[in-house]
């Protein structure tokens, strides 16, 4: 060997060992990557729970968190079903997004009582908080909501109330015994025993007022703050220890209100001034609305709407199959996918990008592949009946594996800028100087897109 071979072959022994060194350190910090915690504030933005599903008191219980950790406040609307001013603005807060803090939303807290516009049905379920209790759905309900408020750092619980409340007697209708247009609280101050801390319960709904009251022009509809003293034993409200706001303030430590829009009111006022009082605690309590949110989760198909010769439509699921007959029309007439916009269904070899509401004569098995915008999330197939299983509803059906076999493979060619589709193992006939592209691979399973 002489000395320049000994060069080149030290030269490569270097190369080699480099590279080496790269796969090692590209594969640790891939290992690194995999086992780094994703940051949680920002993995999770907000989850949905439902209990007692599809059931007439199904309960639906929203987290909203924000980018920024912080207080957690609580929104429990429709405790009572005849108040739809709270229920109706706690609904707008479930699909809020945050900058900083978190909230909890419970837009419809007793849904069988909003459906049947009733305060109550077995009982008043905020009269339940304390112990005694017969057992019955609002029970299983009232357990949840104790457990909501174990996580939170502040309780709103949304109602509609009678009348006018002002501390001095002005009428039957304004007067201390009325609920509406107040913010409520059982005291004007809590000391927390365990702690010592002090809830400044009045000093909080007070410049809550004020920050609301700026908003709204009529003098009678402005806001006072109700010291409910339910604790004391000349209280109006005794029955009010049974309440939400009272288990939250002396059993969990936390503050919590009353929010009573008037039932005089027209809805939209009752709900604009939820709304504005729901605003004024999230601002005092250093919560912080994002608008516009952020949304990129990933998009994903859910189901088309398709109908063949114009028949009832069918609902096809992601990755189903629909099998018809070669010769039929198909119409998609709706994308139903975790996003409401921006979504277009292009059926493979046929029509445009997007073909949705179009009536499109399929004459071979294909794809209809869905995008949202530019991201293909999901696809439905398309495979012609061979003539045998085509004696029900005219041929026409829904599989849920891809009816193609795994040997399923075909190809998006342009021959002359010509798109077509072609089966594996087809020929094609080509002239000399044609131009031949292959666009797409196309295969049973996901998306080759
Ligand atoms: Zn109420």
């Amino acid at each position: 060997m002489d000395s320049k071979e000994a060069n080149v072959s030290s030269q490569k022994m270097k190369n080699t060992i480099f590279y080496s060194y790269c796969i090692i350190i590209s594969a640790a910090l891939l290992i690194i990557l995999a086992f780094i915690p994703p940051d949680s504030a920002h993995a999770q933005k907000r989850t949905h729970s439902v209990f007692f599903e599809d059931t007439d008191n199904e309960l639906n219980v929203y987290r909203i968190y924000g980018k920024k950790p912080g207080n957690t406040l609580l929104l429990i609307g429709g405790i009572q079903g005849d108040e739809p001013g709270g229920f109706l603005s706690a609904d707008h807060y479930a699909d809020i997004s945050l900058a900083k803090g978190n909230l909890i939303v419970v837009p419809r807290a007793n849904f069988q009582s909003i459906v049947l516009n009733r305060r109550k049905i077995n009982e008043d379920m905020n009269r339940k908080f304390a112990d005694e209790y017969k057992s019955n759905y609002e029970t299983k309900i009232v357990a949840i909501l104790k457990e909501l408020i174990a996580e939170s750092n502040c309780l709103l619980n949304l109602h509609d109330g009678s009348g006018f409340f002002s501390e001095k007697w002005e009428g039957p209708d304004r007067n201390p015994k009325q609920y509406g247009q107040s913010i409520i609280a059982d005291c004007e101050s809590y000391v927390n025993p365990k702690t010592g801390k002090v809830i400044k319960l009045g000093d909080m709904a007070r410049s809550v007022c004020e920050q609301i009251n700026k908003n709204i022009e009529n003098p009678r509809h402005r806001f006072r703050f109700s010291n409910h003293k339910t604790i004391e034993k000349r209280t109006l409200h005794k029955e009010q220890r049974k309440s939400a706001t009272f288990y939250s303030l002396y059993t969990c430590g936390i503050p919590a209100f009353g929010i009573e829009t008037s039932k005089s009111l027209q809805l939209e006022l009752k709900v604009r001034h939820h709304n504005l009082a729901i605003n004024a605690f999230m601002e005092s309590f250093g919560i912080v609305p994002e608008t516009p949110g952020l949304n990129l989760d990933a998009p994903e198909l859910k189901y088309l709407i398709v109908s063949v010769n114009n028949a009832l439509p069918v609902a096809v699921k992601n990755q189903q199959t629909l099998n018809i007959n070669s010769g039929d029309t198909i119409t998609i007439s709706h994308i139903e996918s975790n996003y409401e916009r921006g979504l277009s269904a292009d059926i493979i070899g046929y029509g445009t990008i997007n073909d949705i509401r179009k009536d499109t004569k399929i004459k071979g098995s294909t794809r209809i592949v869905v995008r949202k915008d530019y991201y293909p999330c999901g696809s439905v197939y398309l495979a012609l009946n061979d003539g045998r299983n085509s004696s029900a509803h005219g041929g026409i059906s829904v599989s849920d594996a891809p009816a193609v076999s795994s040997s399923f493979l075909s190809y998006k060619v342009k021959i002359n800028n010509y798109e077509q589709i072609c089966q594996n193992y087809d020929r094609l006939k080509l002239i000399m100087g044609d131009t031949f592209e292959i666009v797409d691979v196309m295969t049973a399973i996901g998306d080759p897109s």
